[in-house]
C-alpha cells in the first residue's frame, strides 16, 4: 500500500511528490498523459522565483527528474475513480487499481471547448487550444483566435508575427484581458477585431476550411481560415471525482488548506477552488497538501 497516491503530474502533483518523498512517504504519481500539465505550453516562465527564462517544457522535465531522483514512482495511467474505504482509499485507473492511505488530487484544468460539431476531430487539423505549440504550422496563412481574456490576446499577438492575417473574435465589445495588450494588438495591421460575435460553425472536410461567425444582431459571415485557436478559458479536470468530493458549481474542488470534505483525500493546484492560479501557488499547494497528509498519517500510524 502506498502512503500517498498523487493524481496528476503537473507542478502541484510533482511538488507534492517531492515533499512526500523527502518525508519518506511511499509515493505514487498517476499521470494521464505527460508530466508538466499546463505549464508545458508556456514558452518562457518569467514569474517563478529564481527560475528566470526557463521554458515550461524544461521546467516540467526538471520537476519530473527531481521527483524521480527522490524515489517517487510515476505511472502513466488515467485515474477514473476513487473509492473511499475509510483508512484505505482505492484509486482505479484505465489499467488497474492502487491502494493508498492518502490521496492528493492535483489534476489541474483543461481548455474549455466551444462544443461545435467537428471541434474534437479537427484538433491537429485546424483546431488548436495552444497558439505557441501549433502556431508555426500556419505560417503565412489566415487564422482566427476566439476569446477575450489575456490568453486570447497573447495568442493573437503571437500569431500576428507568424500568420498572414489574424481575426480576433470575442463575444463582447470589450476585452477582459489587459488594456496594454489590447493596445499592442490594435497597432498590428494584420489583426482584425471581430467583436460582439461568436463562432457558430466549423466548415471542414478532413481539415478546417472556414468558420462561421454570428454577431449579436444575428448576422453570420464566413471567415476562410486555416486554423482556429480557441482560448475561452479553462475548466477543472475533476469530473472523475465529482461524485466523491465537494466542488463548486463550476467543478473546482473545495479544499481549505488542501483538505477536501473526505478525510484522507486532499486537493492541490489549479483544480482547487481558490482565487489565484499560478505556477507558484500550484507548487505551494503541493507543499501544504503533503504537510496535511503527514499530520493525518502521524495520527494513524
Ligand atoms: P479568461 O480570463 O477566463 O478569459 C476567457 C475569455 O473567453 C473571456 O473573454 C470570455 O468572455 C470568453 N469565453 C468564455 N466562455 C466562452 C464561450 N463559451 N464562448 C465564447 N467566449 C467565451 O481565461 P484566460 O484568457 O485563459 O486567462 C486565465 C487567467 O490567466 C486569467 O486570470 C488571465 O489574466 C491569466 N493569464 C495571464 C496572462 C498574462 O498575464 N500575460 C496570460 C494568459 C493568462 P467574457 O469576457 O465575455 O466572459
Amino acid at each position: 500500500m502506498y502512503d500517498v497516491i498523487i493524481i496528476g503530474g503537473g507542478p502541484a502533483g510533482l511538488t507534492s511528490a517531492i515533499y512526500a518523498r523527502r518525508s519518506g512517504l511511499k509515493t505514487l504519481v498517476l499521470e494521464a498523459t505527460a508530466c508538466g500539465g499546463q505549464i508545458i505550453i508556456t514558452p518562457d516562465i518569467e514569474n517563478y522565483p529564481a527560475a528566470m527564462h526557463i521554458s515550461g517544457l524544461d521546467f516540467a522535465s526538471r520537476l519530473e527528474s527531481q521527483a524521480n531522483e527522490l524515489g517517487a514512482e510515476i505511472k502513466f495511467e488515467e485515474a477514473t475513480r476513487i473509492q473511499d474505504n475509510g483508512l484505505e482509499k482505492i484509486v482505479y485507473t484505465d489499467s488497474g487499481s492502487y491502494t493508498g492511505k492518502a490521496i492528493i488530487i492535483a489534476t489541474g484544468t483543461n481548455p474549455r471547448k466551444l462544443g461545435l460539431d467537428g471541434e474534437d476531430t479537427l484538433v491537429g487539423h485546424g483546431i488548436s487550444y495552444c497558439a505557441t505549440c501549433d502556431g508555426s504550422f500556419y505560417r503565412g496563412r489566415d487564422v482566427a483566435v476566439n476569446g477575450g481574456g489575456n490568453t486570447a490576446l497573447d495568442d493573437a499577438l503571437f500569431l500576428s508575427n507568424i500568420a498572414e492575417k489574424v481575426y480576433l473574435i470575442h463575444r463582447r465589445d470589450e476585452f477582459r484581458g489587459d488594456a496594454e495588450t489590447v493596445n499592442k494588438i490594435k497597432e498590428k495591421s494584420n489583426v482584425e477585431l471581430v467583436l460582439s460575435s461568436r463562432v457558430t460553425k466549423l466548415n471542414y472536410d478532413k481539415k478546417l476550411d472556414s468558420i462561421e461567425v454570428t454577431d449579436n444582431n444575428g448576422i453570420t459571415k464566413t471567415l476562410p481560415v486555416a486554423a482556429l485557436f480557441i482560448a475561452i478559458g479553462r475548466v477543472p479536470a475533476t469530473k472523475a471525482f465529482a461524485g466523491l468530493v465537494k466542488t463548486s458549481d463550476d467543478g473546482y474542488i473545495d479544499g481549505e488548506f488542501c483538505h477536501t470534505n473526505i478525510p484522507g483525500v486532499f486537493v492541490a493546484g489549479d483544480c482547487r477552488n481558490k482565487e489565484v492560479r499560478q505556477l507558484v501557488t500550484a507548487a505551494a499547494d503541493g507543499a501544504v497538501a503533503v504537510h496535511e497528509v503527514l499530520k493525518l498519517l502521524s495520527k494513524k500510524v
